[in-house]
């Protein structure tokens, strides 16, 4: 990698489009005081990002852009572009040839491009940086500065000879790492404090939660115990009801049969009634009937008894009949069946010889009555015995009736036992339910939701312990209610706490990991630091034994006194000081060193610091510790601008020579006046500026070089 290319165009008094081709090696710019010189070393240190007024000798950030001049007017936009040969990808990018570009405008707009494509200054940074220099505090010595690489202070040095080192991206990285360990620590103590102030609320919500816990477990098993318990119980009373209903249903229907029965009796009783109704009625006029009867036979009598009684008194009638009742009755005792018709001639005859007599009216109203009497007779007599039979009759029925009101009453006795034995059921089954039912309300009071697990069931292994069941209902009063906000707040706040201990735990692992990290790169830097202040005090020494032809030199280590209170203060100050990433952990962390002191004594001078030295021996010592380090870490270039200055002609050759071998490494633009150094470059460029203002660049040969410097 090298620089290939610098375009100027409207970069202070680089008005026009200017193009400068380097080759590896030694470029010298040559020209006239005030030509634009150091305008070529600013532009290098503008196009890498250098945002210092002050490096760039500015006041503000304007000021690189073509101010003007009496012949031409100023510009708006100020560009450089910087063309570097990549082939060998030094910088990270798949191209073997980098542009980056910066421009700024006057209204204070500005951009970077890396091959035309818009970046950010960071990019810009970056890539530089992999490449292994970049905005380096040596990449662009400016004119009389060289001096401060050793004046700055022993800080500055090491910063030097850490930058050259590599280092400085383990610093990065280191910095980055203890700032993430800094902010992980931070919120480590954040979550230990947010720790320390729930756990007393956490141990206290445990505690209760544990006693609900336990509470849970009594109404569990209390629950078990009670399901059991009622189950048993509603079997037992469930069973009971069965058979009872059982019995209940039986007795509904006997007395069902029964009824039927009873109805059929009653429906036969009645229709016999009616028809005992029938015959008592009918009896009724029989006996009317023969009432009757008797009244005529009566009355009939006493017609008899007159007629008789006319007889006795008015007539002879009476022998006559006496005559005529033996004759009858002789007649009477020859009767026989066979002479039936004979007799009754006889007394038809009688009846005749009778009536003829005197008293034969009477006798024959006598006899007609007799006839009518006996006619009533034997009217009553069949009337009477009719009677009889309706009498027995009647007799038989009621005899019947009374059989059958028997069985009635047998039956309605039975209906009435029946039902006393129903309503002796009803009574056990009314007690059953309401047991039920008070079970019932017993069983959803004690299981609450849990009632709808309820079954009925019968236990093999006997009765459930219902004093158990008490125990733990007491149990149950003392451990008190459930508070589902206190158990909402556990399950957060464990919950919470829970986090809170995986991100602490995280958040120690990551200290420790970050701790190791940061301890593994300050071996690194240790190590890396180590090897380059040691080969870089060996080469200032040879260095500076060279350029002063002699003397003495020495670069050395200094530790921060953090023994005491002054020198940690004073390590602070340093820190402020720099200005530079490694702080004050940082110092403190590799190997406590502070920075690198130097000690030069030119040959026959007896001097201990180098304040002490004079100008040209300043630039030398610094010379000296410039190309120490470019020799054990060369740079892919290096601007310098004047820094041969101060020096004689002596000092000049040795350093063009040295520059001359360190060429071949580092890629050198040098801007000088001195005769030896443009003898070692490869490539002159001389820079004029006109009564325009304006500077123009020219390709020289040597000669025309050392006459431009003339
Ligand atoms: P020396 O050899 O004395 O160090 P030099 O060649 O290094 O001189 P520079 O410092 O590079 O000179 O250039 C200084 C010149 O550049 C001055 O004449 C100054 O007016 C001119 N200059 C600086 N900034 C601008 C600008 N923005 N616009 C126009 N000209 C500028």
């Amino acid at each position: 990698m090298y620089l290939k290319r610098l375009e100027l165009q409207g970069f202070k008094s680089f008005a026009h489009k200017t193009v400068l081709d380097f080759d590896p090696g030694m470029t010298a710019v040559v020209g006239p005081n005030g030509s634009g010189k150091s305008n070529v070393a600013d532009s290098l240190r503008w196009v890498m990002g250098e945002q210092s007024l002050k490096m760039l000798r500015g006041k503000k950030s304007e000021d690189v852009i073509f101010a003007g001049s009496d012949k031409k007017s100023k510009l708006s936009m100020a560009e450089v572009a910087l063309t570097f040969d990549n082939k060998d990808r030094r910088i990270p990018l798949e191209y073997g040839e980098v542009v980056i570009t910066r421009r700024l405008f006057r209204n204070g707009e500005s951009e970077y491009l890396m091959n035309n494509q818009r970046v950010r200054l960071l990019d810009v940074v970056d890539a530089l940086l992999r490449s292994g220099f970049g905005a380096s505090n040596y990449a662009v010595i400016g004119q009389g500065t060289i001096d401060q690489m050793i004046m700055a202070g022993p800080a500055e040095v090491k910063n030097l000879v850490e930058e050259a080192s590599g280092v400085k991206p383990y610093y990065l990285k280191r910095e980055k790492t203890l700032r993430r360990l800094e902010q992980t620590e931070e919120n480590l103590s954040k979550v230990s404090a947010l720790l320390m102030e729930i756990e007393p609320r956490l141990k206290s919500l445990r505690r209760q939660a544990k006693r609900m816990e336990e509470r849970e477990a009594i109404a569990s098993e209390l629950i078990g115990l009670q399901l059991q318990h009622f189950g048993q119980q509603f079997y037992v009373l469930e069973t009971e009801l069965g058979i009872v209903t059982d019995k209940f249903n039986q007795k509904i229907r006997v007395i069902k049969k029964l009824e039927i029965e009873i109805s059929a009796f009653q429906t036969t009783l009645e229709k016999e009634e009616k028809q005992t109704e029938r015959s008592d009625n009918f009896l009724d006029e029989l006996e009317k009937k023969l009432k009757n009867l008797e009244d005529r036979k009566i009355a009939l009598l006493e017609q008899l008894a007159e007629i008789k009684g006319k007889l006795k008194v008015e007539s002879p009638v009476t022998k006559n009949f006496s005559e005529f009742q033996q004759s009858f009755e002789a007649i009477l005792e020859t009767l026989r069946a066979d002479n039936i018709g004979e007799v009754k001639q006889k007394l038809r005859d009688l009846v005749l010889v009778f009536g003829e007599s005197k008293n034969g009216e009477l006798i024959k109203q006598q006899q007609e009555l007799s006839v009518l009497i006996d006619q009533i007779v034997a009217e009553t007599n069949e009337q009477k015995r009719v009677k009889i039979q309706l009498l027995l009759e009647e007799k038989q029925k009621k005899n019947f009736l009374t059989a059958e009101e028997k069985k009635f009453r047998v039956k309605n006795a039975e209906l009435g036992q029946v039902k006393d034995e129903l309503n002796s059921i009803l009574v056990d089954k009314t007690r059953i339910d309401t047991r039920l039912e008070a079970l019932n309300h017993e069983a959803r009071q004690a299981l609450g939701s849990k009632f709808d697990d309820l079954t009925p069931h019968k236990r093999a292994d006997g009765s459930v312990d219902v004093n158990r069941i008490s125990k733990l209902k007491h149990q149950l009063e003392l451990a008190g209610g459930v508070d589902e906000a206190t158990i909402l707040e556990y399950k957060e706040t464990e919950e919470r706490f829970g986090y809170l201990s995986a991100q602490s735990q995280d958040l120690s692992q990551a200290v420790v990991d970050l701790r190791s990290v940061i301890e593994e790169l300050d071996l690194i830097i240790k190590k890396q630091f180590d090897e380059a202040f040691n080969q870089i005090s060996e080469k200032f020494v040879e260095y500076f034994r060279i350029l002063f032809n002699g003397g003495q030199a020495k670069m050395s280590l200094l530790k921060a006194d953090t023994e005491s209170a002054e020198g940690m203060a004073e390590l602070e100050d340093e820190a402020e000081k720099t200005d530079h990433i490694d702080g004050v952990k940082q110092k403190k962390a590799a190997s406590q060193i502070v920075g690198i002191e130097i000690r030069a004594t030119p040959p026959g001078k007896k001097l201990a610091t180098i304040a002490a030295l004079s100008g040209g021996e300043r630039a030398l010592t610094a010379i000296a510790m410039l190309c120490s380090m470019l020799a054990c870490y060369p740079s892919p270039f290096v601007v310098l601008d004047e820094v041969d200055a101060a020096l004689d002609e002596a000092n000049s050759i040795r350093f063009a020579k040295i520059l001359g071998t360190l060429a071949h490494q580092t890629q050198f633009i040098t801007i000088t006046h001195n005769r030896e150094t443009m003898r070692q470059a490869h490539t002159l460029y001389g820079v004029t500026m006109g009564d325009d203002g304006i500077s123009k660049i020219l390709s020289l040969k040597l000669e025309k070089a050392e006459e431009l410097v003339k």
